[in-house]
């Protein structure tokens, strides 16, 4: 229930020093405690008794959860607890993974960032969540620990449904992976929000594309936030068949448009969303392509 005047519940603060303590109390108070990590999502569903946890475990001084490392042969870790300001200013990911920095800016604004994570967006699996798309491109694994140890979940299979992901009982995410992307490749992020800052996405369009042995000599992606239960990701096939040309990337945007299955709400109506898809895909995809043939 949303009450008029909301106000934080009263809820025990955890903070446990090893991941095996955490995961142990969160499996032992399944369905009453919570772990967060910038709790930008977290604290305001509290206050508007949306979540009533009683518990509130907090994951941020966790080992390793605060590691950013970038590998030149595996990639990029980024964990759990590293809020989107340290992201955005990190040199390795604007040279390699300049679409995730994109995205990453398009949050809310510069205080919230200095709190919110991508696992934190990940994790809450909200449909806008707008770093999702770009880490669903760039094939992002979530690493978790368990009751029963670390594990490794593809992005691409995490999410079942609106707030709901492949995490059981006593899971913690620890770090986003992301692979180095294929030589050569480039993205855009686009964002349709109400105002400029601090709104969620009416529609958010990832595109991402990169020189490939295929016909036409390149491989599109385009994942859509905003426009379905849980982020959509397309493989642009029809990019990759023959030569590059604008109707092509005309008829890419329609395919987008006729994937989705977006709903009216507060933020845009069914319809004006799925007409910005095809809009913003046509965008995104036309300025990746711009960028690959240079
Ligand atoms: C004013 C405002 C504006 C916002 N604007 C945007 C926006 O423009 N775009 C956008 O995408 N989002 C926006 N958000 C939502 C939010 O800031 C993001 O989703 C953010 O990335 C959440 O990160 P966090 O670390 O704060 O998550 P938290 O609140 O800590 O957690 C969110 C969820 O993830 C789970 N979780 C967190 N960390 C872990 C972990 N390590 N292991 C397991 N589960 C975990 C929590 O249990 C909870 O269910 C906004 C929020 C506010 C309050």
């Amino acid at each position: 229930m949303i009450t008029a005047h909301p106000g934080l519940p009263e809820f025990d603060y955890i903070k446990p020093t090893t991941l095996k303590e955490a995961s142990t109390f969160l499996a032992q108070h399944t369905g009453a405690a919570r772990a967060f990590s910038g709790g930008t999502d977290t604290f305001v569903r509290m206050r508007d008794g949306v979540w009533q946890d009683k518990y509130l475990v907090d994951v941020k001084g966790l080992p390793g959860l605060n590691d950013l490392k970038f590998d030149p042969a595996s990639g990029l870790t980024v964990g759990a607890a590293v809020n989107m300001n340290r992201l955005i200013a990190s040199p390795e990911v604007n040279e390699h993974y300049p679409v995730l920095a994109e995205a990453a800016h398009t949050v809310a604004s510069y205080q919230l960032r200095t709190r919110a994570t991508i696992a934190g967006n990940i994790c809450n699996a909200s449909p806008a969540g707008d770093t999702v798309g770009a880490c669903l491109v760039l094939d992002a694994q979530v690493h978790v620990h368990g009751v029963d140890g670390e594990r490794v979940e593809p992005l691409r299979t995490f999410f079942k449904g609106p707030g709901k992901t492949v995490l059981k009982a006593g899971d913690i995410v620890t770090a986003i992976e992301l692979p180095i992307p294929p030589k050569g490749a480039q993205g855009k992020y686009i964002k349709l929000g109400r105002n400029a800052i601090g709104d969620l996405a009416i529609v958010g369009v990832t595109a991402f594309g990169y020189p490939d042995r295929t016909p036409a000599g390149y491989r599109f992606f385009v994942a859509l936030a905003s426009v379905a239960p849980t982020l959509l990701l397309l493989d642009m096939a029809l990019l990759s068949e023959k030569p590059i040309t604008p109707e092509l990337i005309d008829k890419a945007a329609d395919v987008a448009m006729n994937a989705v299955t977006p709903i009216d709400d507060v933020r845009g109506s069914a319809r004006y969303r799925k007409l910005m898809v095809r809009n913003l895909t046509r965008k995104a995809l036309s300025d990746v392509w711009e960028k690959l043939k240079k």
